[in-house]
């Protein structure tokens, strides 16, 4: 076996630093103003005006941006949210955060993402809102039922964490008139260290999330400084992106196309090198089109493929166990097929801009070894 270390492989993901972050935030803590200001502003520019959509509101996670977008879209209590169970539990969360019911669908086997029948298939009288997961950066369109879910009041809500940068045909992912929630946490395809953000459909649902990140509250904070008071006229959390995390997200903007390239070419890199193993099945990006953001695949004999990769110092992970099969979500168990036949064998290779190409022949040759050892090449 061979163990000799190599840094770039030993993460499965890793932020990556242009250099010109650390002099953002460093300006940001000299200011003294580390809260929403105008930094956090400014940053929602740049989003908005990089996607080509009117506005955008900065929150402080992805988590939040998708509890942020149920608000705004009015779903609580007594309404089901149709979700795929293969996402983060982070999606889940969200959903039980409103008081609504989570109904777990199953997922395409090729791409990890919903498909319109399996939507439709569960769509009810309670159904107010459908959370596609654009699964390792794809898009997932959902064309041919969009008309039907609008006649019936569904939302749809996007939980684009994965796919910053993604394009769904020629659109950028949040342009194509959903409710979007990005992610730009530590691992993401831009990071703020934490951060999300909402692209809203209108501009009250703008206003709804701009009251409820700060509090509540309805005074700017220019204003709040002349007066004995302040006013909270709606229910609200703290939710605000800071300014030294928007810092950290305006620098990696700037070097965004950087990022796209590069992502796109490890990915690239991926497909041919693994092509040649037959027992080895990539989960398809859609790589033309989306920003990858993991690189996955499917292998028999998962968990003893996973524990010898990671004796040899190789930084796999599994994204994501099912969430029907938590004990926090058992409530909301049914069975889904295609969801717990993936979980078994998806495996996260080390997928991050500090990745090498000679890392990459390394991660598979040792996964070439590791299908051997345990008998399933
Ligand atoms: C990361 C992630 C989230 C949550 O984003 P945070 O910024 O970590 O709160 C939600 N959904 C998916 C699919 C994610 O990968």
């Amino acid at each position: 076996m061979n163990t000799a270390s190599r840094p770039d492989v030993r993460r499965n993901a890793s932020p990556y630093l242009y250099g010109p972050e650390t002099g953002a935030v460093a300006r940001v803590l000299e200011s003294g103003q580390y809260g929403h200001t105008d930094v956090t502003e400014e940053f929602e520019r740049r989003v908005a005006g990089f996607l080509g959509v009117p506005d955008a509101v900065a929150v402080a996670s992805g988590t939040a941006a998708l509890h942020a977008a149920l608000l705004a879209a009015k779903v609580g209590p007594g309404d089901e949210v149709i979700v795929p169970s293969m996402t983060f539990c982070a999606t889940i969360q969200a959903i039980l955060a409103v008081g609504a019911t989570p109904k777990f669908v199953d997922v395409d086997p090729a791409t990890l993402c919903v498909t319109d029948q399996l939507v439709m298939e569960a769509v009810s009288d309670t159904t107010s809102a459908v959370i596609p997961v654009l699964f390792g950066g794809r898009a997932v369109p959902l064309a041919s039922v969009r008309d039907e879910l609008a006649e019936r009041s569904i939302t749809v809500i996007e939980d684009a964490a994965h796919a910053f940068g993604s394009r769904d045909g020629t659109c950028r992912v949040g342009t194509t008139g959903s409710l979007t929630c990005f992610s730009f946490g530590p691992i993401k395809n831009l990071t703020c260290g934490q951060g999300g953000m909402v692209i809203p459909r209108t501009p009250e649902e703008a206003d709804t999330i701009r009251r409820l990140r700060l509090l509540g509250i309805t005074q700017s904070q220019g204003e709040r400084a002349n007066t004995t008071t302040y006013r909270v006229g709606t229910f609200g959390l703290r939710y605000q992106l800071s300014a030294i995390n928007a810092a950290i997200g305006l620098a990696q903007l700037d070097h965004f196309n950087t990022t796209e390239h590069t992502r796109r070419r490890l990915w690239r890199t991926y497909q041919q090198a693994l092509a040649p193993l037959d027992s080895v099945t990539l989960v398809d990006v859609d790589a033309d089109h989306s920003l990858p953001h993991l690189c996955q695949v499917r292998v028999p004999h998962r968990d003893q493929v996973f524990a010898d990769l990671r004796a040899r110092d190789i930084g796999v992970g599994v994204h994501y166990p099912p969430n029907h099969l938590q004990p926090a979500f058992a409530t909301w168990h049914r069975p889904l097929p295609a969801t717990e036949h993936a979980g078994a064998e998806i495996l996260s290779l080390p997928f991050h801009q500090h990745l090498t190409e000679t890392g990459i022949d390394h991660v598979v040759s040792a996964l070439a070894q590791a299908l051997k050892t345990s008998g399933g090449a």
